[in-house]
């Protein structure tokens, strides 16, 4: 691995996480049990969730919310192309369709309404938002398009652990939501997800098919709660373990000091970059409400070349992504469809580094290595 100065993201694990984890080894119970019920319980609690379940990652939270809510083959579900690609995977694993829909703006990477609505058929039956990096985009506007023409709202919260849209937290807007525990997410286990929702119906439906569509659960039969067993769906193993659900519960008891960090973090950057020419910084904040700023990104101006930005801050140790490369363009969700907007954020957009332990000095050096290369590459603008 390359050693970056200042990587993109960073998992700090304290000391006291790890002497939770090497607990739960030591308890003899490593699969599905007091500490997943417990992480589900303060999930559901932190998200005003009537039901959360933890599942091994976000990408089967996903294909649990999907199949959950009836999708099928002959289903079209209208989603962002501006999204990792496990969002369209988990609708096209139920056999429905998914229809791209563009986003807003260059700086606003979400489902444009607009957009969403000139792709609606009598065969759409949902729509699935992404939360582009913890931002609340136009999720209110797509739940109340949701409402009006009776379709389901599902809601990819992969990056927006932690943002609240007038006092609901997202994914939970909808019939249910996903989130991801993956290793550069800000609530970070390495692999994990959960998925929430208020339907009891629904949750009864994710937690059978989280553990193979059986009607018992390994952990019931080891109180002696249950003996026999039925298996009632075509269920998945989709379950988490101990030590990822210990971890996660630490994590999630800090997630908003973090989250915190992040949004100082976010605004310094705003302020650093203001004058500096060649970029916009994208994902603008919304007036009083809390984000979980995942991602920190800019859109570099036409004609800048990306590569080469991307090379001269690499070279200073700085490391960037792009988030993401659009699904349509994909072989594998290829599409006519025309999305003009994600596609120029797909070409310009920059991920700068972005986590809670990062240091103004990191920060700084950031900063510096943007106004560097943006002056190396200003001949190269057309
Ligand atoms: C990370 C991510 C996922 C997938 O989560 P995994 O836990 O890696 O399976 C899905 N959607 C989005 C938007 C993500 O960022």
């Amino acid at each position: 691995m390359p050693q970056w100065t200042v990587p993109l993201a960073d998992v700090v694990v304290p000391e006291e996480d790890i002497a939770a984890v090497a607990d739960v080894y030591r308890s003899g119970w490593l699969s599905m049990g007091p500490e997943t019920e417990a992480l589900e319980r303060e999930f559901a609690a932190y998200t005003g969730a009537a039901h959360a379940l933890a599942a091994t990652n976000g990408t089967a939270a996903l294909h649990l919310i999907c199949v959950a809510a009836g999708l099928g083959p002959g289903d079209e579900v209208v989603v962002p192309s501006m999204t990792f690609v496990a969002t369209v995977n988990a609708i096209a694993y139920t056999g429905a369709s998914p229809v791209f829909a563009d986003v807003v703006s260059v700086t606003e990477p979400w489902l444009d309404p607009a957009s969403v609505e000139s792709v609606l058929t009598e065969r759409t039956t949902a729509i699935m938002t992404m939360a582009y990096g913890g931002h609340p985009g136009q999720s209110e506007a797509l739940a109340q398009l949701a409402r009006e023409r009776g379709l389901i709202l599902l809601e990819d919260a992969a990056h927006a652990i932690g943002t609240r849209l007038g006092g609901r937290h997202l994914g939970t807007l909808g019939l249910a939501g996903a989130y991801s525990f993956f290793s550069n997410k800000n609530l970070a286990v390495g692999e994990g997800g959960m998925v929430v929702t208020d339907d009891d119906a629904v949750a009864a439906r994710m937690r059978l098919l989280r553990s193979h569509g059986m009607t018992t659960l390994t952990w019931d039969r080891h109180r002696g709660h249950a003996s026999a067993y039925d298996v009632v769906e075509l269920g998945f193993n989709y379950r988490i373990d101990e030590p990822r659900a210990a971890l996660g519960r630490r994590r999630l008891a800090r997630l908003d000091d973090d989250n915190a960090r992040r949004a100082e973090l976010d605004a310094r950057y705003r302020e650093l970059l203001a004058g500096v020419d060649g970029l916009t910084p994208a994902l603008p904040p919304v007036e009083g409400v809390r984000l979980a700023h995942h991602l920190f990104t800019i859109v570099l101006d036409e004609g800048i070349d990306r590569a080469r930005f991307r090379e001269t801050l690499a070279v200073r140790g700085v490391q960037t992504s792009v988030h993401y490369p659009p699904a349509h363009r994909f072989s594998i969700h290829a599409t006519d469809a025309e999305l003009p907007i994600t596609d120029a954020y797909g070409e310009r957009a920059v991920t700068l580094p972005m986590f809670a332990t990062m240091t103004i000095e990191q920060q700084d050096e950031v900063v510096e290595a943007v106004r560097a290369a943006l002056g190396v590459t200003a001949g190269a603008r057309g």
